[in-house]
């Protein structure tokens, strides 16, 4: 059985809840060059500057703090011009949902900061071994409407920002437990190997490349060595084809690169994936080749969904095979996942395997993804965070097709 925390209790929600909105810049999500200029903005010594600005990032991202009072070693006068001035808040927490297998889907509430409106995002963990993935969305809603992805059905609202994209990562840390203790005064630091986050991806609501500013400042402050500290390795950025930013993401980001195929030729692509239309597959697998630091050991994971009787024959994986040639590459097979109203089955298991095997055979790594927290529609593609909350009717009708589905379940 999936559970959701109780977050109707006043008392739980003030815990786990926070603020008020805001109009005041937020201090997360700024680079350090920000953060610098903000302090000379409050009249700090320009040459207690650059040490300020470490003393703060570490607070902010190595010890996890929510509360400028919790800066031990900043002066309470510099505390007090740093809160009137800059943000440090939490965003709501609407939902907490536990899937069976272990998987959590938070369904964050951002307040309204400048001119943006609030807005609700959601943001999937998902436990393996001691370690686990954590799948951040970069916009809320999809310009793009792929056929057999549930965030197209939403229409954008708009772009999230560095702040909200990097809170995702910070208050999932802090719910999973990998800050260390605010309590203790010199808490020690859990070490990268010991973390439940140990690897992020932007899988979840949108396409992180229409938005690729606040992306980028928000992966780089993720992966700063001073801070939050996760590898590059151990990011992935999942595109559906934006191929005039694919150079970009791996020159100015350098993290690792998923490419949304799903079809192996134009015709079919420009269905499911429609910006296939600007950008068809030749071009995209040209940028593909060109990818700054690929490598055997940096290999471009193509995310394949599995559609019955659409792109699952042997023939499709053949194609594959063939496009792919050069390009050091690893394949993903995702069982469709289900939504309400969604227009595809998911092939049938005998016939994923098959095709897992012809390319494997062609001597590509083909990992079958087993789908993770369905009951609390956190697989890939399911997420949709806008405000009719699923109704019961279609709740019915998904676990009536998930027990109709195929084996992967
Ligand atoms: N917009 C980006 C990243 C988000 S989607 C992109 O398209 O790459 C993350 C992955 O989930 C993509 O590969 C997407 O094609 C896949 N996906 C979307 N809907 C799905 C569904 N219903 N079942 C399985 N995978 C799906
Ligand atoms: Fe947008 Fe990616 Fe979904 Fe396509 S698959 S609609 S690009 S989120």
């Amino acid at each position: 059985m999936a559970v959701s925390l109780d977050l109707t209790d006043p008392q739980q929600r003030d815990v786990l809840t926070s603020r008020l909105p805001t109009d005041k810049p937020s201090i997360i999500g700024m680079s350090r060059d920000e953060l610098a200029s903000a302090l000379e903005a409050l009249d700090i010594p320009s040459r207690q500057i650059r040490m300020r600005v470490s003393q703060i990032w570490h607070w902010l991202y190595v010890r996890g703090v929510s509360d400028y009072a919790a800066m031990a070693n900043i002066s309470r006068e510099l505390r007090a011009k740093l809160s009137d001035s800059l943000a440090l808040t939490r965003p709501e927490i609407v939902e907490e949902q536990v899937s069976e297998d272990g998987t959590r889907k938070w369904l964050f509430r951002f307040p309204s900061r400048g001119a943006g409106r609030p807005v609700e995002v959601e943001t999937v963990y998902i436990p393996e071994d001691g370690r686990g993935t954590l799948c951040i969305s970069s916009q809320v809603g999809c310009t793009l409407t792929c056929t057999f992805c549930h965030t197209g059905t939403q229409k954008l609202v708009r772009n999230l920002t560095s702040e909200e994209i990097l809170l995702q990562l910070i208050v999932a840390r802090e719910r999973l437990g990998d800050f260390p203790d605010q309590d203790t005064p010199h808490g020690t630091v859990v070490p990268a190997e010991g973390r439940k986050v140990s690897n992020i991806v932007m899988m979840g609501m949108g396409e992180p490349l229409y938005n690729f500013d606040n992306v980028k400042q928000a992966l780089l402050i993720a992966s700063d060595g001073d801070g939050l500290s996760l590898s590059k390795r151990r990011i992935t950025l999942s595109t559906s084809g934006v191929v005039p930013m694919i150079s970009r993401t791996g020159d100015e980001i350098g993290v690792m690169l998923a490419i949304s195929l799903h079809a192996v030729r134009d015709d079919l692509r420009d269905e499911l994936v429609p910006i296939n239309k600007k950008h068809p597959i030749r071009e995209l697998l040209a940028a593909c080749r060109a990818y700054p630091g690929l490598s055997n050991a940096r290999r471009i994971t193509f995310e394949y969904v599995m559609l019955k009787g659409v792109n699952d024959s042997l023939e499709d994986a053949q194609k594959l095979v063939g496009l792919l040639k050069g390009i050091p590459a690893k394949i993903n097979l995702i069982p469709f996942n289900p939504w309400p109203g969604s227009p595809y089955q998911c092939s049938d298991w005998e016939q994923i395997e098959k095709f897992s095997d012809a390319v494997n055979q062609a001597g590509y790594a083909s990992p079958i993804r087993t789908p993770r927290g369905r009951d609390i529609l956190a697989a890939c593609g399911q997420l949709k965070s806008d405000s009719e909350r699923m109704r019961k009717t279609d709740r019915l009708a998904l676990e009536a097709m998930m027990i109709g589905g195929h084996g992967a379940a």
